[in-house]
């Protein structure tokens, strides 16, 4: 018989958001008349910009006309046209990005899952606690060892590298989900070092860069001295352009970034990366990359940016009220999530039902994003802002 990959068995249930909607579902049918505010899932509400729908049309109306039909994109790394629209993004916060080093994807969910393939199973791996779930699944599934670097309320959620430990691979994610936080170029500096001390390569998740407001944090971890020797960055447009539903992103390789072969020699990264992306991948849908094309096109910035900032302003209202309150919180400032310690120290599942059952709001119970989490709460800015400010009126009223 054909025998399962046993590391499966060491992965965790995956119950998240499966056991937040029993039990929402439950309240919704025991409570019809309740108006509930959904803040739990990270999914962006507002519609895709003009501009970009716009091109995307076009494009699949060129897909219907012989002269201009597509088939399979050649190369299976994004079209030119897309690479260097990305790289002038990347130049307009100053990180000189070049269009041969990026890499179009279908998002950086799978980008970030994907990059375990070219690691040796004997890597030791760094995630901090809490993180985005695919960090920890996809080594776990890899049989990778890891160790936490611990977010917490000490250092801001901002985990910092413990340099008495060995490591060869670091996934950090900031701004972060779920805690909001996010790095300054110091904080991000020290990680870069010890990636270079360690010959470790960051998997860096930039997904929510566009939530970027603070001229400390940087956008991208290219902006650090030293990155290209021993960062990837992993990127999306699913929170920066509302593509949850379309799917687009892009990963930097640098060029000079290696890894090291079973025989010593070094081999460059970007190449593993295109033999694995060749071998699995077909590319993204063409007109899909012309409508994230026109992400970056003039009218799609500023029309990205109207629904970046919304989102923005319900996270300020969340933080506003936080303050307000006194409670220990981050984010809401560079990020879409505010992350909040539950009042006297409840679980966090606890608080959950607290807020389900006394105000009708649903969040997201910081468990289940690592152990660090088990006495914090994720609210998104994904609604609308009547509903951020009702939801916020009724925290005041549950604290
Ligand atoms: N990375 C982080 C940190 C996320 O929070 C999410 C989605 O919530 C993703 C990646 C997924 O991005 P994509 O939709 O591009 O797969």
């Amino acid at each position: 018989m054909a025998r399962m990959n046993g590391n499966f068995l060491n992965l965790k249930e995956n119950y998240l958001f499966i056991e937040i909607s029993r039990r929402v579902g439950e309240f919704a049918r025991q409570n019809p008349g309740s108006r509930l505010i959904r803040m739990g899932i990270g999914d962006v509400t507002l519609p895709l910009a003009p501009a970009v729908v716009e091109a995307g049309k076009k494009a699949f109306d060129e897909m219907g006309v012989k002269s201009t039909f597509r088939g399979y994109e050649d190369s299976g790394r994004g079209y030119d046209f897309l690479r260097e629209a990305v790289s002038g993004y990347y130049k307009g916060f100053g990180a000189d990005i070049p269009p041969d080093e990026i890499y179009i994807s279908d998002g950086a969910k799978s980008d970030s899952g994907n990059i375990g393939d070219i690691f040796s199973a004997d890597c030791a791996v760094t995630v901090t606690d809490p993180a985005y779930p695919v960090y920890v699944d996809s080594n776990v599934m890899g049989g990778r060892d890891i160790t936490y670097a611990s977010s917490d309320e000490s250092n801001g959620f901002a985990a910092a590298p413990d340099l008495s430990v060995k490591t060869d691979v670091i996934y950090l994610c900031s701004p972060n989900n779920p805690t909001g936080s996010a790095y300054t170029f110091d904080q991000l500096k020290k990680w870069v070092d010890y990636a270079v001390m360690n010959k470790a390569v960051i998997v860096y998740d930039a997904a929510y860069e566009a939530f970027v407001t603070e001229k400390d944090k940087p956008r991208s971890i290219m902006l650090i001295e030293g990155a290209r020797k021993c960062a990837v960055e992993i990127c999306s447009l699913s929170k920066t352009a509302g593509f949850t539903g379309t799917r687009c992103g892009y990963a930097v390789i640098p060029k000079e970034l290696v890894l090291s072969a079973p025989n010593g020699e070094e081999k460059p990264f970007y190449k593993l990366w295109e033999r694995r992306q060749g071998s699995k991948f077909n590319g993204v849908s063409y007109p899909v990359q012309r409508a994230a094309e026109a992400v970056f096109s003039p009218a799609g910035l500023r029309q990205t940016r109207e629904a970046v900032d919304y989102y923005l302003g319900n996270a300020g209202i969340m933080a506003k009220t936080l303050s307000e309150l006194g409670v220990p919180f981050t984010g809401g400032t560079n990020s879409p999530y505010v992350w909040f310690k539950c009042p006297n120290n409840t679980d966090s599942w606890e608080f959950f039902d607290e807020a389900l059952h006394k105000i009708n709001v649903v969040g997201t119970p910081g468990a289940g994003f690592g152990k660090n989490g088990a006495n914090w709460f994720r609210l998104t800015a994904f609604n609308t802002r009547e509903n951020t400010l009702e939801a916020m009126k009724r925290l005041k009223e549950l604290f």
